[in-house]
This record gives C-alpha cells, sequence and structure tokens, in this order.
C-alpha cells in the first residue's frame, strides 16, 4: 500500500550530480526531465564553476517517451565536450529515459575515444536515494574509466567517507581524515574538492589500500575495487568525533597499515594532551550548566547518528536516548549497524530506529521522557519539536537551514571540540 512520507531527509539518486560536482573540473550531464536539476539550485555552497543551474540537460520531453531521446543524449554529450572545458564528463540517468528504455550506456559508449573521459551512471529516482546514487557515480568511475595497474604506491590510501553536499561538512570532515592519515606517515588520496580532481581520480588504482569511514555508504564500491584492482580496504564503520574515537581510529588504520606502534601512539599523545587541556578548562562548564541535559536524540543518516552518539557519550559523558538514522539504510546493513550503537563506553548501549518518517520520530521524541531539556541533533525539521520541548537544538543533519558551512568540519579530535564549542554555544547563550 502506498504510504505518506512526512519529511524526507534524501533526495532521489539523480542528487548524485552532488558528488560529480564535488569533484573538481567534473560535469554531470543530466539525460532526464527539465525540472530534475531544479531541486538542488536553492542549496548553498553549490556555485561555483559548474552549477546545477547550468549543467547541461537533454530536458525530454513527451515526444521522446515516445520516440525515445537517444538522440538528444548524443547530441547533448557531443555538444558538451565541444563547449564545456571539464576534465571529466558523468552522464546521469533519470526516470524517464530508463522508464522508456533508452539505452544510454550505448550512446556513451560512442565517446570512448573522447579527448576526455565520458562515463555513465544509471540514477534514476525509483531506484534508490542519492546515497545509492553516490555509490553509482564511483562505480561509474570504476568500472568504465579507471584500469588495473601493477604500479602501486607505498602508503598510500585513498579515503573515502561522506557523502558531498549532503552532508554539508563533507569538505572539512575529508581534509581532517587526510591530515590525520598524513601524520601517521601515509599519503592520503582523496577524489572531492579543491585540488583533487581527476588526477586523484588517476591514483585510485595504485593506492596501498582503500580506507572507508562510514557505516554503510561506499562498502560496494570497496569490494569492486578490491576485486577489479586487488586493493584490499580497511571499512572504519563510523566518523571519528573526539578524542575516544580518534584514537581508536588511528590505532585501528595504524594497524592495518603497520605503522610503528610508538609512531601512533605519539601521533595520539600530541593530539590528546591538547584536546585535554581544553576539556579541563571548560569542565566547570561541563559540569556546573543547568541546561545541558544528560539525555540526548540524534536525528540523522548512520554516518551522523552513529558518530555523534559515540561521541555525545564517550567523550561527554551524556546518555542516549533513543537514536533515528533517517537514509533509509539498505536493511542488509541494519543489524551491523545496530550493533555498532551499542558498543559504547561505560557499558551503555543506544537504542536505534531506522526511521524515514518525520512524523513518527517526532512523535516519539515528544512522549519519551527527557528528564528535562532535550539536546537534539538533527536536521532543521527538529526546530520546531525541540523549541516546542524547550529543548537545545543543533542542526547537524540535512536539511540545514540555519548556518553557512565553508569548510568546518566535526571530525577528528578538532572537529569533536568543535562540536563541544557549537552544543555549548546554545547552552550559555540560552538565558541571554
Ligand atoms: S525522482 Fe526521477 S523524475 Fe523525480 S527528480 Fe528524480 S530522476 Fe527526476
Amino acid at each position: 500500500m502506498a504510504k505518506l512520507l512526512d519529511k524526507q531527509r534524501y533526495k532521489c539518486a539523480l542528487g548524485a550530480m552532488q558528488t560529480v560536482q564535488a569533484i573538481d573540473r567534473a560535469l554531470p550531464i543530466l539525460h532526464s526531465g527539465p525540472g530534475c536539476a531544479q531541486k538542488l539550485s536553492e542549496s548553498t555552497g553549490s556555485s561555483g564553476y559548474f552549477s546545477p543551474n547550468i549543467f547541461p540537460c537533454t530536458s525530454i520531453n513527451e515526444k521522446d517517451v515516445v520516440f525515445g531521446g537517444v538522440k538528444k543524449l548524443d547530441s547533448t554529450i557531443g555538444n558538451a565536450l565541444k563547449v564545456i572545458d571539464a576534465d571529466l564528463y558523468v552522464v546521469l540517468t533519470g526516470c524517464i529515459p530508463e522508464i522508456v528504455g533508452d539505452d544510454s550506456g550505448e550512446v556513451v559508449s560512442r565517446y570512448e575515444d573522447a579527448e576526455k573521459p565520458v562515463v555513465y551512471a544509471p540514477t534514476a529516482g525509483f531506484k534508490g536515494n542519492n546515497y545509492k546514487g553516490h555509490e553509482q557515480v564511483i562505480d561509474a568511475i570504476v568500472d568504465q574509466y579507471l584500469k588495473k595497474t601493477d604500479k602501486k604506491q607505498k602508503g598510500l590510501v585513498n579515503i573515502w567517507a561522506d557523502v558531498p553536499y549532503q552532508d554539508l561538512f563533507w569538505l572539512g570532515n575529508l581534509r581532517q581524515l587526510e591530515k590525520l592519515i598524513a601524520e601517521l606517515g601515509l599519503t592520503p588520496n582523496t577524489i572531492f574538492g579543491y585540488k583533487r580532481g581527476i588526477e586523484n581520480i588517476n591514483k585510485i588504482p595504485e593506492a596501498e589500500f582503500n580506507l572507508l569511514v562510514s557505516p554503510w555508504v561506499g562498502l560496494s564500491n570497496v569490494k569492486k575495487m578490491e576485486k577489479k584492482f586487488g586493493t584490499p580496504y580497511l571499512h572504519y564503520p563510523n566518523l571519528p568525533i573526539g578524542a575516544t574515537e580518534t584514537s581508536k581510529f588511528l590505532r585501528e588504520v595504524g594497524k592495518f597499515a603497520g605503522v610503528a606502534e610508538e609512531k601512533v601512539e605519539a601521533v595520539i599523545k600530541e593530539h590528546e594532551d591538547y584536546y585535554y587541556y581544553l576539556i579541563s578548562r571548560y569542565a566547570d562548564l561541563f559540569l556546573e550548566n543547568r541546561v545541558i541535559n544528560k539525555q540526548f536524540t540524534v536525528v540523522a543518516d548512520a554516518q551522523y547518528s552513529l558518530a555523534v552518539t559515540k561521541f555525545l557519550v564517550n567523550d561527554l559523558g551524556l546518555i542516549p536516548a533513543k537514536q533515528f538514522v533517517v537514509d533509509d539504510t539498505p536493511k542488509n546493513h541494519r543489524d551491523r549497524i545496530t550493533e555498532e550503537f551499542k558498543k559504547l563506553n561505560f557499558g551503555i548501549e543506544a537504542e536505534v530506529s531506522f526511521e524515514t518518517d518525520g512524523y513518527k520520530i517526532h512523535e516519539e521524541i515528544k512522549t519519551h521522557d527527557y528528564h528535562g531539556y532535550p539536546l537534539l541533533l538533527g536536521g532543521y525539521y527538529e526546530k520546531e519539536v525541540t523549541e516546542n520541548l524547550k529543548g537545545n537544538f543543533l542542526n547537524i543533519s540535512w536539511p540545514v537551514q540555519d548556518k553557512v558551512v565553508f569548510d568546518s568540519f566535526y571530525a577528528g579530535y578538532e572537529g569533536g571540540i568543535r562540536l563541544i564549542e557549537d552544543i555549548y554555544t546554545i547552552a550559555v547563550s540560552r538565558f541571554n
């Protein structure tokens, strides 16, 4: 039976044009109806060299539904190659051409010998959301562009983490992960953001291993790369925020990469010393404030819901009420992620619900007794319900409408401090 989904937290798979856009000088070419890119035009931080308003699009209409849209796709790709200077062209298909059976892959294959690479990702909305679309784009690059090589670079690590733009902190988080990996003496390789792009894409098959920092998004990609390039992978299932999780992360990566234990511990010690120096300066604020209650709820995708829960329990000593994962996590990953929510310090376990319906989430939040002001971290949708409960609200997940994020981040030791600043800024400003 059809059901109504209230307050959806993701876009359709075609939203993966944001993944393409995050690759420097990569251009999405849309084979879709004219309105499909429009939904991204109001997102912040996505203007620049290419933006959703100027992505080439076949703008297919009723006539193309009847006679097929492959001719239009062919001319759109050909003209894009002629007039738009990009390093990589990624054709993304929407619902209509896939329903009417356009063979977009065949059209793209005509450009095999083009000067610049052209690949194709099937991203019809009915196939899933933009988390799946993100995986499709990476798969397309791996399957259709990259080649297996015997050349391997010792210490080169491909890092995969957040879904760009869906997570507003993607750029800063990736840079933090790069920094941490470099401190271990390894060479990070990421493909998203400033001065990365095609050169870094070309290095992917040369890496010693893939590092996936995510509960589930990207797992199929690193498995594919293991099969195609023989690149092993380390799946680290949560974004490390704060000292406890970041130190664990460094130890696990160090062990996997064969970095000397003394070196890993030296890196950890330097970070932890400064981290706890900062924490101790504000211990009175944590212990004596009367407005950050012990119980909290996170409403976010699996990446943030898990990462923030671990941070708030392990580093700040807060107690989890129910946590909500809203990214429509595929069922085969849910048990494993549920187990991760139980691996918290002090023997604490968090209950988690995989729920995409905002109405149901809010009903549960409203009826839970937080024993004081609830602390809610989530999408902008949670602002009103938190205000009605006289709680404290921080907008950390999509949709983000009360902050502008350039390259801020929550990952790593520094990211943990930034998150504490944001939470306690709310606390101290509450009675101003
Ligand atoms: S669901 Fe289909 S028709 Fe709607 S925006 Fe996405 S690709 Fe376009």
